[in-house]
């Protein structure tokens, strides 16, 4: 078998998880119907990859979650004490968001190929990766490779599902062994094409930083009734003016030292009228919030977002709803809390009429260490040079990442986290990835693969 063959044969698995409920969490645990491709996506690999299911330690803690331990030649603890060494964790995940089928060209199970690209859900994200970290592996244990410290995977069958029993379990699991990563890998960002206008050249953004995610439920009661009797101040009413209130007071900027060094790295790149605001962002602060804000690709990079996703009345149209509501989903920067949040968005609703709580379970940001945002300490060199492996020439930023990652769960295990996908993607087809169609070129599946095999070899 070939990589493609194996890459197929990956999102021929359904590991589609059916969609409901907040965080998407709809089927019980234990429901046999479910975990069955979870458990079969953990078979596949073993049987895929013989060399290094020889040279590994595997542990299959659930079908949520697939472990290895890839032993290193230095003695456990670092050939210092534990001063320098360190294992390294990589981080993926095996299961996939739903599919609307009938919306695909193509089959989302069959991965077929068609000009170049191989089609199904996840091909982007993120079997891909995984894929690829397991190639690169197997290829290094090919040639007798050892890494020199630990190198351990951790794949979780329920990101998409807020990884509660996928990568927060694991995390235990690693805890109680006692273990703590120099610097963990998880997906992020991309290599970007077009990142915003007047810079067109590829770059590759390093994720070093989270932005936290918060949803709030928004809801205002009232007497039910018969609609030809209104009251004279309705809850729809009540509720409008709250969002209102929340639309006309955004959050404050904010220039996280992550973004900053961003910036600073893009003012090369940038239209030589934004350089100079870009590479002193923080001394020239007020001006360049003000022009970094007319930029809409931007702008959730300076200061956390308020999104309004939902909102309700009544079932019927001759009906007074007893309750509306609305829910705000908030992606917050560092050193905004999901408390902080929750309390500035009371502040600017100021009306005790509408009961505003968190719905769902939100998480705080998480911050880039100090040494990260100087674009140095561990993880930093390794990555760099397998980016540029696999893309010669093309520059490294440090970058936020405005979506959330299982990584988040490991925030006190790993001295710094980095969330990158090592793919080529130009806009058009990061759309593509949560929705129909979603598709890899041929061409970016031997880059990640190259990606991972440069990474590990440096390892
Ligand atoms: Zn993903």
């Amino acid at each position: 078998m070939e990589l493609l063959d194996r890459f197929r044969a990956a999102i021929r698995i359904k590991t589609a998880w059916p969609s409901g409920g907040p965080g998407g969490v709809s089927t019980p645990r234990g429901d046999a119907q479910a975990e069955a491709p979870l458990n079969r996506f953990q078979d596949f690999l073993e049987e895929a990859y013989p060399r290094f299911h020889r040279a590994a330690e595997r542990f299959r803690i659930s079908p949520y979650s697939l472990v290895y331990r890839w032993p290193g030649s230095t003695p456990a603890g670092g050939s210092d004490g534990g001063k320098t060494g360190a294992p390294v964790l990589i981080l993926a995940h095996y299961d996939v968001v739903p599919v609307e089928e009938d919306q695909w060209t193509l089959s989302p199970f069959d991965a077929e190929i068609r000009d170049g690209y191989v089609y199904g859900r996840g091909t982007i994200d993120m079997k891909s990766i995984l894929i690829a970290i397991m190639e690169g592996a197997e290829t290094l244990c090919g040639q007798g490779f050892t890494p020199r410290e630990d190198v351990w995977f951790a794949f979780g069958g329920d990101e998409e599902r807020t990884g509660l029993w996928g990568a927060r379990e694991t995390c235990q699991w690693f805890v109680r062994r006692g273990l703590r990563f120099a610097w963990t890998l998880d997906e992020g960002s991309y290599v970007c094409e077009n990142f915003m206008p007047g810079i067109a050249e590829p770059l590759a953004l390093l994720g070093i930083e989270e932005k936290g995610y918060l949803s709030l439920e928004l809801s205002v009661r009232q007497r039910p009734g018969h609609a030809s009797r209104p009251p004279k101040v309705q809850a729809a009413a009540v509720l409008a003016r709250a969002l209102l209130r929340i639309a006309r007071r955004p959050f404050p900027f904010v220039l996280t030292p992550a973004v900053e060094s961003f910036f600073s790295g893009l003012a090369e790149k940038a239209p030589k009228h934004l350089a100079p605001f870009m590479r002193h962002a923080r001394l020239l602060r007020p001006l360049f919030f003000r022009i970094a804000a007319s930029t809409a690709e931007l702008v959730p990079l300076i200061r956390p977002t308020v999104a309004m996703t939902q909102l309700e009345g009544s079932a019927a149209d001759n009906v007074l709803p007893s309750v509306v509501r609305a829910v705000i989903n908030l992606r917050l920067l560092p050193p905004w809390t999901v408390e902080g949040a929750l309390n500035f968005i009371k502040k600017a609703v100021g009306d005790e009429r509408v009961e505003i709580g968190v719905y769902g379970e939100g998480n705080n940001p998480v911050p880039a260490s100090a040494a990260q945002s100087r674009r140095a300490g561990p993880g930093w060199a390794e990555l760099e040079q397998a980016i540029g492996a696999a893309y010669p020439g093309v520059p490294v930023l440090p970058f936020i990442m405005t979506a959330a990652t299982d990584s988040r769960h490991y925030r006190d295990l790993a001295g710094s986290i980095f969330r990158f996908s090592p793919l080529r993607l130009p806009p058009s087809e990061i759309a593509l990835m949560h929705g129909h169609d979603e598709r890899i070129s041929i061409e970016n599946l031997h880059r990640v693969v190259q990606f991972y095999t440069s990474l590990l070899s440096s390892l």
